[in-house]
């Protein structure tokens, strides 16, 4: 009897000791895959880093834009692959693929995705991955708990949110037939959701914004109206630095406004300052809309939407830290202009910063005093 105890006793321990992690990361967008990387780098054992992703498709861009011209040179995407001794690991014909693309051209995104795919794929083969959702995530005897949509519950002593985004919608009123942006960034889906007869409002005057109202313009689609805030910014070399370095266009969205937006718009597109006036006036003879107006940070079971972080360190509470596009560092550029660091590039040399300081993450427990006023601790 004593024996048998003894035996269920130790299946127990052991399954508590399994189902232990050092690190959980959430979400295998390129946030991620950077993340999980550079923790197989640093020397963490990888059956002790627990991944977990509803996809595992290199997250929006791998889901929706894989055909949307990038704002990134190619030089820059091997910069990433490279900054990550892991990644070169992997054996993927993408990948050496990726090395033929012209060094200082865009491409489609479609050329890092693939890559992205195959090290996704390989790394998967090491750590422990779940795909699922995360449902639940709570702080107890200093362990975060980790709950998942396929029944899964397990404890990691740290956790990255590389949980991301998706677009917004401002919800107009005056015209409610919206086109997503997803879709209308894909412009094989697009050319069925319009028609000659069709006027479309597109709102923003971004990357995406631009893109969409190339698109458009490219298509049988009776009129476009944009509706606008802010000018075009341009993201311009500065020797040393780039003003606008993530906020300004670049690539063929740059081109384009620049080239055709500037000097010679379509006739059939006319550009409206967004007032609530002018949207009075002018949405209800829009047929369709199209909300290009910024991402909003997915919602995190367990967490309240507007969660706040350390916008420099990236840290939320006692092990526990968010990257990407959810949770973007901030910087002030040399002119003073703020800038959130959103790009693969940016997303990779955050995270090779902050990691062996997220890897002491008890010394961030222990100085958790000084950070108290950075944190709002009772939504956790
Ligand atoms: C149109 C467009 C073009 C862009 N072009 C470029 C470019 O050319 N170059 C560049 O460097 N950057 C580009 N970016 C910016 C940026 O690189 C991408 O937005 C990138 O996808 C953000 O990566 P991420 O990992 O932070 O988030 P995401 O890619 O959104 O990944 C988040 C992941 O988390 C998962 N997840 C979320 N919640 C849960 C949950 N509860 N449970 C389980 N999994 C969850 C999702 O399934 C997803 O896989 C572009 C962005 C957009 C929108």
């Amino acid at each position: 009897m004593m024996k048998k105890i003894t035996v269920v006793y130790l299946l127990f321990l052991f399954v508590r000791i399994a189902s232990n992690f050092q690190w959980g990361v959430i979400g295998a967008g390129p946030a991620g895959i950077a993340v999980v990387g550079l923790l197989l780098d640093s020397g963490v054992p990888a059956h002790k880093i627990a991944w977990i992703d509803r996809e595992f498709n290199v997250g929006r861009i791998g889901e929706y834009y894989q055909t949307v011209p990038g704002n990134t040179k190619t030089s820059l995407y091997i910069e990433f692959i490279q900054s990550c001794r892991t990644f070169q690991e992997c054996k993927s014909d993408a990948l050496s693929d990726l090395y033929t693309y012209e060094l200082s051209k865009e491409y489609p995104l479609y050329i890092i995705v693939k890559p992205l795919q195959d090290i996704t794929r390989y790394m998967r083969t090491h750590v422990v991955s779940h795909q699922s959702s995360l449902t639940g995530l709570e702080f107890n005897d200093n362990v975060w708990h980790i709950e998942l949509a396929n029944g899964h519950e397990f404890d990691a002593e740290r956790v990255v949110l590389a949980t991301g985004s998706h677009p917004q919608s401002l919800g107009y009123q005056e015209c409610s037939a919206e086109i997503s942006l997803d879709s209308a960034l894909n412009k094989d889906l697009l050319v069925d959701l319009v028609t000659v007869d069709d006027t479309v409002a597109v709102v923003g005057s971004a990357h995406s914004a631009v893109l969409v109202l190339k698109f458009l313009s490219e298509l049988p689609v009776g009129r476009i109206i944009n509706f606008y805030k802010k000018p075009f910014v341009y993201t311009q070399d500065m020797g040393g630095w780039q003003l606008y370095s993530s906020s300004g266009l670049k690539g063929v969205a740059a081109q384009w406004a620049q080239e055709v937006l500037e000097k010679r718009p379509p006739c059939n597109l006319v550009r409206i300052f967004n007032s609530e006036r002018a949207r009075q006036a002018w949405l209800p003879l829009c047929t369709k809309i199209i909300y290009a107006a910024g991402y909003e940070r997915n919602p995190i079971p367990g967490c309240p939407p507007d969660m706040a972080y350390d916008t420099h360190t990236g840290v939320i509470a006692p092990g526990l830290f968010g990257i990407g596009i959810a949770f973007p560092e901030v910087v002030v550029d040399p002119a003073g202009n703020t800038e959130y660091k959103i790009g693969l590039n940016s997303f990779m040399q955050h995270a090779q910063q902050m990691l062996p300081k997220w890897l002491r993450a008890k010394e961030v427990t222990t100085r958790f005093a000084q950070f108290e006023d950075l944190f709002d601790i009772h939504l956790l």
